[in-house]
């Protein structure tokens, strides 16, 4: 019997062990490495933030998922890869202090199939690991948000400072639902700064949207500091090559997705900065027994920005083609699409949708946001439609 590993219940894993319910393949073992119990679906996310929706309706149970597919679910962090010998090395969540190469686990296989997203690359930046509070991994982030705002709930009349430092999708996402709810806590006093090293935010989406967040964020009084890279952070305040300084109370980290080291160090073939390079057969292109999905791989001929919405497409040709090479059939190319339809909430039941060229702002657009987001997270419900 063969051994297949599944390292990160990430947003292509999850559409793969749906897959495996419905057309399992003989005479293999599967089993999921997860570091978490429940992971977060990015779609609802920031409306957890905003207040919208509770953890339970934004976090897939992956042992329930994996016991529907019957498929082993291990608690586990993937810490280190010999491609040689095909194993992983698999450190205990419940002990994370523990030396790596002293009391982990090592578990063999025969393909390795990895979804384990990315973080924000918080390194770079003298002072930012220490003082930042990075957007991911995702239960962390949440835990100390939820601390900030009973700490700012429980004095609403200080002016408070929070600084989100990065203009892309994710921090324009995150500076609107933070805002969000902040004012409907009453925190009427809070003041938000998003610090943005290029020129215009949401730079990998058309002008009309990033004039639109631009717009909406100078409305709700979020300080803008456009072109201002961080160069260090400190305990209080945020200093930038310009010379500009920012002083705040609590400081969110959402630049550049970075990779762990563990898979260069293993010998994958990655792009320069960490993540594997897979070809479009989702392989990985120096190891083809390693397969990779989600903001963790690159496709080499067709780069794309890291988002979850093309994570959740390759979950269907990734498990077609695992299930293709452990058959020793031929595999199939997937080609992502090249505009995605983007729906980013406003953190006031608004949403702005951007697709290619085009964007739009409307009340409507959070309801069908919310009415596909809700629709997705269903179908991991066992016994549903
Ligand atoms: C604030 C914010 C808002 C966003 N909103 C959107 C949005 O609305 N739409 C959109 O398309 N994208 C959005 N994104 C981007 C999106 O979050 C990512 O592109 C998406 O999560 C990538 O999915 P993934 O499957 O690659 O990984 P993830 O969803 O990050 O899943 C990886 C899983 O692997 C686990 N894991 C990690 N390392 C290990 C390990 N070593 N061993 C075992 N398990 C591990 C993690 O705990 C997690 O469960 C947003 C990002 C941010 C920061």
């Amino acid at each position: 019997m063969k051994q297949l590993l599944l390292i990160g219940g990430g947003h292509s894993q999850v559409i793969f062990l749906k897959q495996w319910v419905k057309t399992p393949l003989p005479n293999l073992r599967v089993i999921l490495i997860s570091n978490v119990v429940y992971t977060p679906y990015s779609g609802m996310l920031p409306g957890h933030v905003a207040g919208f929706y509770r953890y339970d309706e934004t976090h897939i149970n992956l042992p329930r998922l994996c016991g529907w597919a019957g498929v082993e679910f291990r608690l586990g962090e993937a810490v280190g890869l010999d491609l040689a010998q095909k194993q992983v090395l698999v450190r205990s969540v419940h002990a994370p202090n523990i030396a790596p190469d002293g009391q982990a686990e090592t578990l063999a296989f025969d393909c390795l199939s990895l979804d384990i997203g990315s973080t924000p690359a918080a390194n770079q930046v003298r002072g930012a690991a220490q003082y930042g509070v990075p957007v991911k991994p995702v239960p962390q982030f949440l835990t100390r948000w939820e601390q900030i705002l009973e700490q700012i709930q429980g004095d609403g009349g200080r002016d408070w400072q929070v600084a989100i430092v990065g203009g892309g999708a994710g921090g324009v996402e995150l500076a609107f639902n933070l805002q969000g709810r902040v004012k409907a806590a009453g925190a009427g006093g809070c003041r938000f700064h998003l610090v943005h090293g290029g020129q215009r935010l949401m730079g990998g989406h058309n002008s009309w949207v990033s004039q639109r967040v631009t717009q909406l964020l100078g409305a709700r009084q979020v300080q803008l500091h456009l072109g201002e890279r961080v160069g260090e952070v400190t305990g209080d305040e945020l200093r930038c090559d310009s010379g500009l300084r920012i002083a705040y109370d609590f400081v969110f980290w959402v630049t550049q997705a970075s990779a762990p080291s563990w898979l260069r160090d293993g010998g994958l073939a990655t792009d320069g900065a960490g993540f594997m390079l897979v070809g479009d057969t989702l392989q990985s292109v120096s190891h083809p027994f390693v397969f990779g999905a989600g903001d963790i791989a690159t496709m080499v001929n067709y780069p794309r920005p890291k988002a979850g919405v093309l994570a959740v497409r390759q979950g269907r040709p990734l498990f077609e083609n695992v299930g293709r090479w452990l058959g020793e059939r031929p595999l199939k190319p997937f080609r992502p699409q090249r505009h995605y339809l983007a729906l980013l909430g406003t953190g006031d039941y608004c949403a702005i949708a951007s697709w290619g060229p085009l964007g739009w702002h409307h009340p409507l657009l959070w309801r069908w946001k919310d009415y596909i987001d809700r629709q997705f997270m269903a179908q991991f419900i066992p016994d549903s439609p």
